[in-house]
């Protein structure tokens, strides 16, 4: 059961070959089974679950049921639970029961799905390889020992190895598409505003955006389906009809242009991904796409960029943290002064201080200008690269990250090297566009991803772009020995 896609599920349901409530047991025994050795969920929700199971199945043989009714799922720590522990991964947030629900949690509840629990995830969205979580570092399920990505890892881990049907993640500089790659599994981030933020904690607020992680990109139109649209509570959310995501899937691509960018191969990349990449361009063509090669000059300013912005960002945002209001508090605080200084220096871990402290410095006055000011007009620069290059392709493709998934360990200690792991991802949120990552061939037995960036509101393209390679393809479908 844990092999389907969420509509072949849906239709299992509906011929009643088998209920929600089994459903969603078969995944909570293996959510039981494989979470000590993977660490993919922090709490994981057993009695809600079997209960919105239980009603699940009553409004589908009521009839009319949403596609989404009865499918188990997951929602990455970062989004606010209604009444569970809401924790974005940080011993901050440890004791945290959110009072609400975010948008897009609320959504799926309408929708009728199931959630399992939460997801691993890096502390505050904070990282690419899940290594800065307070709860631990996930396992990725293709190699024991090896990162699943960051910092959407608990997300990617789960999808991957069948511990639910498809999740939430979130991307702020790559971290739906990275543990994507690392992972095997489709991953999309839609356009900047797409996606309501409301309830989703904010780590660097003009780079965050909520989006699907699946195995599939007919399961990722799915579940965008639900989660975009208009949200009156979040002042950044787009006003913009959502159309049909699984309408086109099937579209015909001949004569697409795929934009190959010369900054995106060669460098760094390692050149077995490289041809991993020429393999799934090659399948584009025999389905009558074609090649283009564009150039994005601006892209090794993206990393320095992001690096200024998402800290400034987040020095401000995550000031809300200050053993007052909810969160951890130090324990007999001296004064006032004491509380934040020793709640916050409990609370938060070491790349969160140290973005906190980047950030705070790139706002203070004197150098204001010098790094936040200068990393805008930067960015203002990629947007324009983008928006030329868009001029003469439908869609963009090349690499999702320059290697596989690493070892638990390997980058820890060098926070630029590991900053380089979004060097093809971060670009894209910089200018607010939609991007997807996709499996292709893998390289040593680790799963690759090929990342798809298409303009402002296209997610319907790629989605049907990526969905066409998956019809003649079935690097997808690919499952980690010992998690059939
Ligand atoms: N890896 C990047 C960072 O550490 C991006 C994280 C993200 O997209 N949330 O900031």
């Amino acid at each position: 059961m844990h092999n389907k896609t969420i509509s072949e599920l849906a239709q299992g349901l509906r011929a009643g070959d088998f209920s929600s409530v089994e459903l969603t047991q078969t995944y909570l025994d293996r959510v039981a089974r494989f979470n000590p050795q993977l660490n993919s969920y922090i709490t994981i929700c057993e009695a809600t679950a079997l209960q919105a199971a239980a009603l699940a199945d009553q409004q589908i043989s009521d009839g009319d049921a949403p596609l989404l009714t009865g499918i188990p799922i997951a929602h990455k720590d970062i989004f606010c639970t209604d009444g569970v522990k809401t924790s974005c991964g940080s011993k901050m947030l440890d004791n945290f029961i959110a009072p609400y629900d975010a948008h897009v949690v609320s959504l799926f509840k309408q929708a009728g799905a199931v959630m399992l629990g939460k997801t691993n995830m890096d502390e505050f969205a904070m990282g690419s390889s899940n290594e800065n979580s307070f709860y631990g570092p996930v396992h990725n399920p293709w190699k024991s020992g090896a990162v699943p990505g960051g910092s959407s890892g608990g997300s990617a881990a789960a999808v991957a190895a069948g511990l639910c049907v498809a999740a939430t993640g979130t991307d702020t500089g790559g971290s739906i598409r990275q543990p994507a790659a690392f992972c095997g599994i489709t991953g999309l981030k839609p356009t900047y505003g797409r996606v309501s933020r409301y309830g989703m904690i904010a780590f660097a607020s003009s780079l965050d955006q909520g989006g699907p992680m699946a195995r599939t990109a007919e399961d990722a139109a799915a579940m965008l389906q639900v989660m975009a649209g208009f949200d009156t509570r979040d002042s950044t959310s787009a006003e913009q009809p959502v159309p049909d995501y699984t309408a086109g899937l099937n579209d015909d691509i001949a004569g697409l242009r795929i934009g190959v960018p010369r900054e995106y191969l060669g460098g760094g990349l390692d050149p077995a991904i490289e041809a991993s990449i020429q393999l799934a361009l090659a399948e584009y063509k025999r389905l009558g796409a074609e090649l283009v090669e564009i150039s994005l000059p601006n892209t090794e300013l993206g990393v320095p960029t992001y690096y200024v912005v998402a800290p400034a960002e987040c020095s401000s945002n995550l000031s809300r943290f200050d053993g007052v209001r909810f969160g951890h508090r130090c324990s007999e605080p001296k004064d006032l002064e004491d509380l934040y200084k020793r709640s916050r220096g409990e609370g938060f871990g070491a790349e969160v201080k140290r973005r906190i402290m980047v950030g705070t410095y790139a706002l203070s006055a004197g150098y204001y200008d010098a790094y936040y000011l200068k990393a805008q007009k930067i960015r203002h620069l990629i947007s324009d690269d983008f928006r030329d290059a868009f001029k003469q392709v439908d869609v963009i493709m090349g690499p999702t990250a320059p290697s596989t998934a690493f070892g638990i360990g390997e980058k820890a200690d060098d926070p630029v090297t590991m900053y380089l792991s979004d060097i093809y991802t971060i670009a894209v949120n910089l200018a607010g566009l939609p991007g997807m990552s996709i499996p292709v061939q893998p390289v040593d037995g680790m799963p690759v991803g090929l990342q798809l960036i298409g303009n402002y509101f296209e997610e319907a393209k790629l989605l049907n772009v990526a969905h066409r390679l998956q019809q003649v393809t079935d690097w997808h479908s690919a499952t980690p020995a010992g998690f059939e």
